[in-house]
């Protein structure tokens, strides 16, 4: 990436890298830089120009974990650019398009200035300033008043993508006594349970030792392209391993791929157990590890025998003969590692999809062997100086708090899981409106747009106006906040000096690059002292963020100033080799459950699940269609011809926020729908032209993308549109039908839509499209 000789980055230079798919600065140069401890570097270290500084910190642009190493570059006290750490082991120096952006979000006319409390009728967007106390002491007695009256658990916790402070949400929670906390259903948690129950672990792939890599409902050139993931795809392609890319839409990494099956969105269940079908047919399975490793391969030999390619081919989309070639592909060549993404938690069949791709993993014997899928997570690499504590409080965690869960989002006797127990977003609306198991009273929403990430907005919308009390807290304006009782404006990660963040084997603290631009406290002053004001001053290190910061970084040997002191942070060094073949400590490790028993009762790879059988779950993986597809409602095909589905992932913007920061809203200034030339030219529609989306529930508007990349039967849309960009005149967008918001169009029938194991909620309809 370019700066100009004041270190700033030009506008014409950010749309030429930007537009260089989105990771331009990502390639720069190879990845070679040191793994150090502690740099040198002052603090606050002079750059070029003698007027500005450079001061380490982390990116705040993207989430979900904490952030690439960045120098912020300050010129008389003003944020004026960013420069990528080259001593930081997650980035190395490289940063994407987002970072460039910082101080236009920073410095934007939509940032919330002071506490605010509504004054007009909900959604009418009335609100007067308070002062921090006030808003604290309103929140505060309304969570006391309905505490005695409806218990704890009348509070609900939105959880936004997973940051740093997502520990004090649970930590609140858990103080209150609720369990509350409200996942979207739609990330990370559905994959990790699946690969639990299954392999014990999440598996990692060692993409530097492969000879093939699966990439698969996956987009790694846009998301988080600068902690290295394009480079490791980029390292493999040149070592000559083979790129199999699994996606319904040509995206840029498809381009490195030696095979693309451009499978129908949400059909990745059906795909993945159509190769199992023909790897354990022809019989191109790992005995040896079979026979030791896995559990009930017998039933699945048979079980499998009626998801021929032929079977998937109609509902996939993919050749039955592709299907095939593919399946001979992963389980000849070794070894072999497959990377899966979020595509696959947006599908009422994600448990089974990552089951049955989990046991393609184990019985082909690519499970925890070099170059193939490695169990035990990333601390298998760790070394000496340990690690910060968590700040979370799981001993208060118990089978009584567990019970009183408004709408679980793994059945009660898989909860709590990784993080601790865990609500679903949709079902925690679902419960506000139909008060079914008891109806949520408040609801906390930090950094998260509940109408905008989540199916059913009009429910959405329907339950924030019956809810009686909403809290939003962020940086920004959001999409519902005309809906609050309560706005909380916290600073931005720029404007605070904490936390500290730990990455892997790297520590750093965060330091302050500018002064707050509003009467802003951080997330983590807003619960530390709301838990004060509301007596849990005892779990809340009594309102001392030092002695929290300090606490959870005893077992480096470090308080919080010393860390600061090195300031590009602790790397911890000599990492050891990864440990293979773990089988008998993974798959004997235990459960986060409650009685600690493991995931995996028989020791072994759950091929044939008998803790899912016992509580009533499929014990082998099978396929469940989406809740509108060719092939689950063919008499919709008439009226509704094209398969719908919505990505999450842009080469400029995070999830559905920075549509208001100009430099990116200029990469990508409209709502686009990706639709092929034949499909468009059948409905006299030419790129560039408005078109209406229509599916059984709704409608949304969006900008036709004519794109031979896409399957001629699929159109496909980026979500997170409502935010208008004030700089650029760019407009804002209804929530509602008629918007750009793509979950108006999917169905809400929580039968039919959710995974009933892992909650995943359906990111597939059927829709026509035709010119506005
Ligand atoms: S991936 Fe991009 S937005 Fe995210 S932390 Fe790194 S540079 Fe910032």
């Amino acid at each position: 990436m370019h700066h100009d000789d004041t270190g700033q980055l030009s506008r014409r230079r950010f749309l030429k890298s930007a537009a260089a798919i989105g990771a331009a600065s990502v390639f720069a140069g190879k990845a070679t830089a040191a793994l150090s401890s502690a740099g040198a570097a002052p603090t606050a270290a002079p750059s070029n120009s003698s007027k500005e500084k450079l001061i380490p910190t982390f990116c705040a642009m993207c989430g979900p974990s904490p952030g690439c190493g960045i120098y912020a570059i300050v010129r008389d006290g003003k944020l004026v650019g960013v420069k990528g750490m080259k001593e930081s082991p997650l980035n190395r120096g490289k940063l994407c398009p987002k970072a460039h952006a910082s101080a236009q979000w920073v410095y934007s006319p939509d940032r919330l200035t002071t506490p605010l409390r509504r004054i007009g009728a909900k959604g009418e967007g009335k609100f007067e300033p308070i002062t921090w106390d006030q808003a604290l002491d309103i929140i505060a007695a309304k969570l006391k008043e309905q505490k005695a009256k409806y218990g704890p658990e009348s509070l609900a916790i939105l959880s936004p993508a997973h940051r740093t402070y997502s520990a004090y949400l649970y930590r609140f929670l858990l103080a209150h006594g609720s369990p509350n906390y409200g996942h979207s259903g739609i990330c990370a948690m559905q994959r990790a349970f699946a690969y639990s129950y299954t392999l014990g672990s999440s598996p990692r792939s060692d993409i530097g030792k492969t000879k093939l890599a699966v990439i698969w409902g996956k987009q790694p050139i846009y998301a988080g392209a600068s902690k290295g993931g394009i480079k490791d795809i980029l390292d493999a392609k040149e070592r000559g391993a083979k790129i199999v890319a699994i996606k319904p839409t040509m995206e840029p990494d498809v381009a490195l791929a030696d095979v693309w099956v451009p499978v129908r969105p949400g059909t990745d269940a059906a795909l993945a157990l159509a190769m199992l079908n023909v790897v354990v047919g022809e019989k191109l399975y790992d005995e040896k590890f079979v026979r030791e490793w896995t559990y009930g391969f017998e039933p699945l030999v048979e079980h499998v025998k009626k998801y021929t390619p032929e079977w998937a081919a109609p509902i996939t989309g993919v050749d039955a003969e592709q299907i095939r070639s593919v399946a001979r592909l992963y389980a000849t060549t070794k070894p072999a590692t497959i990377q899966t993404g979020n595509g696959f938690e947006h599908a009422p069949g994600c448990a089974d999809a990552i089951r049955a791709v989990s046991i393609l993993s184990a019985i082909t014997g690519n499970l925890d062997r070099p170059g193939g899928d490695l169990l035990g997570g990333p601390g298998e690499g760790g070394g000496p100086g340990g690690r910060p504590r968590a700040s979370d409080l799981r001993g208060k965690i118990t089978q009584e708090l567990v019970n009183k869960l408004v709408a679980p989002e793994f059945p009660l006797p898989f909860q709590p899981m990784q993080e601790g127990p865990s609500s679903a977003y949709y079902r925690i609306i679902e419960s506000v409106l139909t008060e079914k198991p008891y109806p949520v009273r408040t609801i906390i929403a930090p950094g998260t747009q509940p109408s905008v990430t989540n199916r059913g907005p009009k429910n959405v919308i329907a339950a924030l106006k019956k809810l009686d009390f909403y809290v939003v807290i962020d940086v920004t304006r959001t999409a519902e906040m005309d809906y609050a009782d309560i706005v909380i404006p916290v600073a931005s990660m720029y404007e605070i000096d904490h936390p500290f963040e730990s990455t892997g084997n790297w520590t750093m603290a965060r330091n302050k690059v500018i002064e707050p631009l509003g009467a802003y406290k951080s997330d983590y002053e807003f619960w530390i002292e709301l838990a004060v004001r509301m007596g849990y001053g005892k779990d809340f290190w009594n309102g001392s963020l030092a002695e929290c910061m300090n606490e959870q970084l005893k077992p480096l040997g470090l308080t919080m100033e010393e860390l600061r002191a090195k300031p590009t942070g602790i790397v911890r060094t000599e990492p050891r080799l990864p440990v293979y073949e773990k089988y008998a400590r993974v798959f004997s490790a235990p459960s986060t459950r409650l009685d600690r028993a493991p995931y995996l009762p028989q020791g072994k790879v759950a091929i044939y699940n008998t803790t899912f059988e016992k509580h009533g779950f499929n014990p082998l993986p099978e396929w469940k269609e989406p809740p509108e597809s060719p092939t689950a409602t063919p008499e919709l095909l008439d009226r509704f011809p094209l398969v719908f589905s919505d990505f999450h992932t842009s080469k400029v913007f995070t999830a559905s926020w920075q549509r208001n920061v100009p430099y990116l809203r200029e990469v990508l200034p409209d709502p686009t729908v990706q639709i092929h030339p034949d499909t468009a030219k059948a409905r006299g529609i030419a790129h560039g032209d408005w078109v209406v989306v229509e599916s059984p529930h709704g409608t949304a508007k969006f900008k036709a993308e004519v794109y031979p990349g896409i399957r001629s039967d699929t159109v496909m849309a980026l979500h997170g549109w409502w935010q208008a960009c004030a700089e650029l005149k760019r407009p804002g967008f209804p929530l509602l039908d008629g918007g750009a918001n793509a979950n108006n169009l999917y169905s809400t029938d929580l039968k039919k839509a959710c995974d009933p194991l892992v909650t995943a909620y359906t990111s597939q309809t059927l829709v026509q499209v035709r010119k506005a």
